[in-house]
C-alpha cells in the first residue's frame, strides 16, 4: 500500500479525521539512521504524527517540528514535516531494542517521561507558535492527544503504530487522529467514544493492506473524504545549506578550524549525508563574513 494521508470529516463537520499510511516513509527513516526496532518505532511514530499535523498546512514551506525530550535512553526524538509532505527526523540513540514484559516494543521506556513534548508550528511570515506539554507516557500517541488538549484546546484521539519485523524492517506504519471541534456536543462525544472503543491497532489494519481511505471508512462509514496528501522521507539539505550554517559560526571558531589545517566535515543529523569543506572554502567563508560584518 502506498504512503498517503487522507483527511475526512463527519457528523456535520464536527469531527475531523486524518488517517496516514507511512510504512515506506518510516522504513526509509529506519534505513537512514540504521535503527533497531524500539528506536525505529519511537522515531516512526513521531514522524507519522508530525506528518499528519503538517498535512493541514496551507503552504509548502510551512513546517511542524515535534521534539520529545523525555530523558529516557532514546535521548531526543525529533520529527519535522512540511506542507509538501516531506518528513525528516532523528533519534539520539538509534540502536535501542527494549521490550516490555508483554513482548511489545517499549517505546515509552525508551523515550522516558521525565520531560517535555515541544511542538512548533512555523507558518512562514508569522511568528512561530510553540506549545510545550509534559510527556505523559512516552508512547507518542497519548502524548500528542494530551498536547492537542492542553496546547490547542482540541479533544482528540491519536492512534499510531509501527510494526517491526524480526529482520528489522518496518512492515506497517501509520496513524489515525480523530478530532472533535469545539461545537461538538455530548452526543457526538459518545459516538466517537463508541468508535474508539472498537478501534483496532493501526499496525493490524495497515498490515492487512488497508489504505488511508479504508481506515477512515472502517471507523466512520459515513465520513466524507476531503483531501489526500503525499508523505515521504526527504531531508532536502544541500551543500549550500551547510555552507550558510558555517557562515554564521563565530569568527574565532572559523579561524580555529582554518588553523587546524583540516577540512571541516559536517554530517547532516536528518539524513546522515556528509559534507566536506576544504580549508580554502573555510577561508572564503571567513572572508565573506569579514566583508559583511564586524566580528
Ligand atoms: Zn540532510
Amino acid at each position: 500500500m502506498k504512503d498517503e494521508i487522507a483527511i475526512a470529516e463527519t457528523w456535520d463537520g464536527l469531527v475531523r479525521i486524518h488517517a496516514a499510511v507511512t510504512t515506506n516513509m518510516v522504513d526509509e527513516a529506519r534505513k537512514v539512521h540504521d535503527c533497531l526496532a524500539t528506536s525505529a518505532a519511537a522515531l516512526g511514530r513521531t514522524l507519522t504524527v508530525s506528518a499528519i499535523m503538517a498535512s493541514d498546512l496551507k503552504a509548502e514551506d510551512e513546517k511542524i517540528t515535534a521534539i520529545f525530550n523525555g530523558h529516557g535512553p532514546a535521548g531526543t526524538v525529533l520529527a519535522q514535516a512540511n506542507g509538501k509532505g516531506d518528513v525528516r527526523g532523528y533519534i539520539s540513540d538509534p540502536h535501542l531494542y527494549m521490550t516490555r514484559a508483554d513482548g511489545h516494543l517499549d517505546v515509552g521506556g525508551a523515550i522516558g517521561t521525565n520531560g517535555n513534548l515541544t511542538v512548533t508550528r512555523d507558518m512562514g511570515l508569522k511568528e512561530p507558535f510553540t506549545g510545550v506539554v509534559r510527556i505523559q507516557t512516552g508512547e507518542v500517541g497519548q502524548d500528542f492527544a494530551y498536547y492537542y488538549a492542553i496546547s490547542e484546546q482540541t479533544r482528540s484521539v491519536v492512534s499510531v503504530g509501527v510494526l517491526v519485523e524480526p529482520d528489522g524492517s518496518v512492515s506497517a506504519a501509520g496513524g489515525l487522529i480523530i478530532q472533535l471541534l469545539p461545537d461538538a456536543g455530548d452526543d457526538i462525544v459518545d459516538k466517537v467514544e463508541e468508535v474508539t472503543k472498537h478501534l483496532r491497532p493501526m499496525t493490524d489494519l495497515i498490515h492487512e493492506g488497508l489504505s488511508a481511505d479504508e481506515i477512515i471508512m472502517t471507523c466512520f462509514p459515513q465520513a466524507r473524504i476531503l483531501a489526500h496528501k503525499p508523505v515521504r522521507y526527504c531531508c532536502g539539505c544541500s551543500r549550500e545549506h551547510y555552507h550558510d550554517a558555517l557562515a554564521v559560526l563565530r569568527k574565532s571558531d572559523l579561524e580555529e578550524m582554518i588553523a587546524e589545517g583540516k577540512p571541516a566535515e559536517i554530517t547532516c543529523a536528518y539524513c546522515e549525508k556528509k559534507y566536506v569543506y576544504s580549508v580554502d572554502e573555510l577561508k572564503e567563508i571567513l572572508q565573506e563574513r569579514c566583508g559583511t560584518s564586524e566580528k
